[in-house]
């Protein structure tokens, strides 16, 4: 039984459509027919070399799809559930998974992010010849993606099953921001970069309360996404530093989310808070790039860095669920194109040259809404 992958054969790309035997998957683990992949930042950073990783691979972390078959052990899940998994496979057994911090998960890091492959250390995808393809988290570009158990959630009745691929990794890093921030309603919110991310951040700082919920970008169609999903006021970065003071009495933002992981982006979002403010960047950079920091500012102002990556899928990912359930966020307001995995090398090419409004999706054509 063979599918159709898209394969990162050498750094630059492009992604090609090629047919591999259908993984299996082993004890723990589950073979989930994909619905549909999100075309995200972290991707491109591989393809484009800015992230090491091995080649070839199979790329593509944020996934919707039904359950096709289950490994030895796996319970609570049967064939035909539909479901969505986050980019973070947690291994539930190592320092941090043992202490709930699953985004810090050692051997998810040291294992996946690294070599490509899942816990007992190979992967699950190969092509006829035996040549073995790396997974980047469960390699959601392709027909079938085997994912470990710990990280596979039921989708709610009512949520369309295509789109509800974003909640894996823009509504699941987006809400891990909004948590590590600590975010209180009523505050004062500021979000540098209206993207995938960007926008989740937005709908959940008001999905929490938050006002006013500023988003601040270059390009106007993004910031009119952004007010359309729940931004109180949009602003350019020029106009943003005065345009935060006005809204909060001349003090700044109690908390600013930056989700580009740009030098520039990292200093306006510092510039806009206020005194005792919280910082808290989610946007990865490529390897090696700093931004600089005013260390008295920081110091006297008593201002807070936190960084943030992905979230806990198991504590967070049933939250999310119910926060989409009940109407609080909007999941397919995000979604604004749709590609066959034919095009997902396109789709990648539009992230990369800023044209994608909101957030792209491939799809594997199962006939789902
Ligand atoms: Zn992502
Ligand atoms: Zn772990």
């Amino acid at each position: 039984m063979v599918m159709r992958a898209a394969v990162l054969n050498r750094v630059g790309g492009p992604l090609e459509v090629e047919e591999v035997p259908i993984p299996q998957p082993k004890a723990g683990e589950v073979l989930v027919r994909v619905a549909a992949c999100g075309v995200c930042h972290t991707d491109l950073h591989v393809i484009k070399g800015e992230v090491a990783f091995p080649t070839p691979c199979v790329l593509g972390h944020e996934v919707s799809g039904v359950v096709a078959q289950v490994g030895p052990g796996v319970e609570g899940l049967t064939p035909g559930q539909r479901v969505v998994a986050s980019f973070i496979l947690p291994c539930g057994g190592c320092y941090y998974c043992v202490r709930g911090e699953e985004d810090l998960c050692e051997r998810f890091f040291a294992l996946n992010r690294l070599k490509g492959v899942l816990y007992d250390g190979t992967t699950r995808l190969f092509r006829r010849d035996g040549t073995p393809l790396w997974m980047y988290s469960m390699g959601g570009l392709a027909e079938y993606a085997v994912v470990p158990a710990t990280d596979v959630f039921p989708l709610p009745e009512g949520l369309a099953l295509e789109e509800a691929a974003i909640l894996g990794c823009a509504l699941f890093t987006a809400l891990g921001a909004v948590r590590t921030a600590g975010l209180e309603g009523g505050e004062a919110v500021a979000v540098v970069a209206a993207g995938g991310v960007g926008l989740g951040i937005v709908q959940l700082a008001r999905a929490f309360g938050a006002y006013p919920v500023v988003a601040v970008d270059v390009r106007p169609e993004k910031l009119a996404k952004a007010k359309a999903l729940g931004a109180s006021h949009a602003f350019t970065p020029e106009e943003a530093q005065e345009g935060v003071r006005d809204l909060t009495g001349g003090r700044g933002a109690d908390v600013a989310f930056e989700a580009l992981g740009r030098p520039e982006t990292f200093r306006l979002a510092l510039d806009l808070l206020r005194d005792g403010g919280r910082m808290v960047p989610v946007g990865i950079a490529p390897q090696g790039v700093e931004a600089g920091v005013e260390i008295t500012r920081l110091v006297r102002r008593k201002l807070r860095i936190l960084g943030s990556y992905g979230a806990k899928p198991r504590k967070d990912m049933p939250l999310l669920l119910r926060l989409a359930q009940a109407g609080a966020i909007q999941v397919g307001a995000e979604v604004t194109e749709r590609h066959p995995l034919e095009e997902a090398d396109l789709a990648y090419r539009r992230l990369d040259r800023g044209e994608v409004v909101g957030r792209a999706l491939v799809t594997m054509g199962g006939g789902y809404a």
